[in-house]
């Protein structure tokens, strides 16, 4: 029995049409008197609840399309609601008498337990003959008469709420197009009947109901199911402000008992919306209820409630201080000081310090997370401008980093240099050069990251030369390509401009200046070595020898008087000089190298002075 019949009459179900009104329609226009005789001469059970792998069968037997047989069946994960197997309407239909009078044939919806309206005519759908009395049998001859032979078309049936005709459009998976209390970018939610019908059993209107445990229950008639569910259903014509009308509401009652603490009073609530109803389309309940817990200073959150603490988060509206510590990546402690120093706003909950929870609002957050990603720290700093960590440091002390200051900043940062700034400072400086290939070879430069104190003793003149390339003065002649700015060249004429003075003045090497002062070479360098004499290095002379401005020669001689000087002069020893001098109270100046000890001539002048007095 795998292959089709071959029928009479070809039959096939409209897309709206009811399961049972379909069966009847293929079994009246073959000759049979009911859905019933039809499914058991299939050797199908008869029963309404048709199986999933029975559908299969029959779209097969009945020789129609599988997909459009599906889409009219009963499901246990319906892609809409009105076709929820177990909201069947077991007993009869509920007919729109107008949708009969357009087209006569059972639609789906009307099997639907909470249908209560069509949502095409807004009326309320009549579940019970006017002229019999009795329940509309889904498995009556022609959908348009009553098993008693009365015509339906002719019943009267009443207006419905605005309520009620949203939800209906919404059970046939219909978008109504208007503002709803739902997010409706995905489309009609598949389980908004469970979803009402959860929000009917735990309002606040319904104590007697929340204390059950299971759905509530739903009454047989049309009628008593629009009473039970209109307090609901009108919030879906009031749009997104009935939301926070109904959930403050929901809070504020102390109904429940008046012994049950926050977790049973709520919890099983939140977890209708949190845990039950995972569809994007309740989005705006969640985070409504989220803010309403972390707002409320009666609901105390411990750890007995933590699946409130979850439902808060779960919006992602609010987060707790050790989320929000996950999130960027610093502990709880450091949020804690900065929320007790002011810096980062929370809300806070209990006043009974055992139970205080912090919470921190998405878009505090994200400030905190947009802080912390503006700052840097010292080696990613010095990654971005790729330099050595000597010309880094010197770069630091010409003023090239802008940092924030720490105290004033939220704890959730690792450095304070503040990334932007360094950012647009780096790709200024690259921008300045002349565009286009650049080699080195064709005129003597220097590449940035070799401007160090290797090629001066002058820290103010290297520092002075570090600004004036920073404010734009000294512009780069060209870049190697690679990232950052250590890859920048400077011309040597302007190094020279600002690290060596004028190229007329005659230059001595150290052994020049240590035959002239009568001290010894290593004397001379330690001079140099202590910043005491101004020198720079032949970087293009074989070995790199330290040079000696004459000028600066003679303005450390006007300074200092080597004691190995006045020693040649007077036939003492140095150290003859030494004792007498400090016999004299004179102070003498001994170099980091421990040779070539100076006296300062204002020394020597102020002793002579007061010796006279
Ligand atoms: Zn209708
Ligand atoms: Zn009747």
């Amino acid at each position: 029995m795998s292959t089709a019949l071959n029928w009479p009459q070809k039959v096939f179900p409209l897309p709206d049409e009811s399961l049972p009104g379909f069966l009847n329609r293929f079994a009246r226009e073959n000759g049979m008197a009911s859905r019933r005789q039809l499914l058991s001469s299939l050797d199908l059970p008869a029963a309404l609840h048709v199986r999933t792998s029975d559908v299969e069968k029959l779209a097969l037997l009945l020789a129609v399309d599988l997909d459009a047989l599906m889409a009219i069946s009963w499901s246990d994960q319906p892609k809409k609601a009105a076709q929820r197997r177990s909201m069947i309407r077991a007993k009869g239909e509920a007919v729109c008498p107008e949708c009969l009078k357009d087209a006569p044939y059972s639609r789906q919806l009307w099997s639907h337990r909470m249908a209560t309206c069509c949502p095409d005519h807004g009326l309320r759908l009549i579940d019970r003959c006017d002229i019999c009395m009795s329940l509309i049998s889904h498995d009556r001859w022609h959908a348009q008469y009553c098993m008693c032979g009365a015509d339906l078309r002719l019943q009267v049936s009443n207006k419905a709420s605005d309520g009620e005709r949203i939800f209906s459009s919404l059970l046939t998976g219909q978008s109504p197009g208007i503002d709803l209390p739902l997010d409706m970018d995905h489309g009609a939610p598949a389980d908004i009947d469970l979803f009402v019908l959860g929000l009917a059993k735990h309002a606040a209107h319904n104590k007697e109901a929340r204390g059950r445990t299971g759905l509530l229950a739903l009454p047989n008639r049309v009628s008593e199911t629009g009473d039970l569910l209109s307090p609901i259903l009108i919030m879906l014509s009031q749009g997104h402000s009935a939301i926070e009308a109904y959930m403050s509401a929901l809070l504020s009652d102390p109904a429940d008992g008046s012994s049950s603490g926050p977790a049973k009073r709520f919890g099983r609530w939140y977890r209708l919306l949190f845990r039950t109803f995972k569809a994007p389309a309740y989005e705006p309940w969640r985070t409504c209820a989220a803010h309403l817990i972390a707002a409320n200073a009666e609901v105390l959150l411990n750890a007995r409630t933590r699946s409130l603490q979850a439902a808060a988060s779960a919006s992602r509206g609010w987060f707790s201080v050790a989320e929000a510590a996950r999130m960027l990546k610093v502990s709880a402690e450091r949020l804690h000081a900065g929320i007790d120093q002011g810096l980062i706003s929370v809300q806070e909950q209990g006043a009974n310090s055992t139970y205080r929870q912090r919470f921190l609002s998405r878009e505090e957050v994200e400030r905190l997370q947009q802080i912390r990603d503006l700052h840097i720290e010292d080696t990613a700093a010095k990654q971005l401008l790729n330099v050595p960590k000597s010309v880094f440091r010197l770069m630091g002390e010409a003023g090239w980093l802008v940092r924030s200051e720490p105290d004033q900043l939220p704890p959730v940062f690792s450095g304070t240099i503040q990334r932007v700034a360094l950012e647009s400072l780096i790709a200024r400086l690259q921008q300045s050069c002349t565009p286009g290939p650049f080699d080195p070879e064709d005129s003597p430069c220097v590449p940035l990251r070799d401007l160090t104190l290797r090629r001066t003793v002058e820290r103010q003149r290297l520092l002075a030369l570090y600004r004036a390339i920073l404010d734009g003065t000294v512009k780069p002649v060209g870049h190697d390509g690679s990232h950052g700015v250590g890859g920048l060249f400077l011309s040597q004429s302007d190094i020279d401009k600002h690290i060596n003075r004028s190229t007329d003045v005659p230059v001595l090497n150290v052994e020049q200046v240590s035959s002239l002062t009568g001290s010894h070479v290593d004397a001379v360098k330690g001079w140099i070595k202590d910043g005491l004499l101004p020198a720079t290095k032949a970087l293009d002379l074989h070995g790199s020898p330290w040079q000696v401005h004459i000028t600066d020669l003679v303005s450390f001689l006007m300074r200092y008087t080597p004691l190995a000087t006045l020693a040649a002069d007077s036939g003492w020893t140095s150290r003859g000089i030494s004792a007498a001098l400090s016999k004299a109270n004179i102070p003498t100046h001994r170099p980091s190298s421990g040779r070539g000890d100076l006296v300062r001539q204002t020394a020597l002048i102020r002793a002579v002075l007061s010796q006279r007095d």
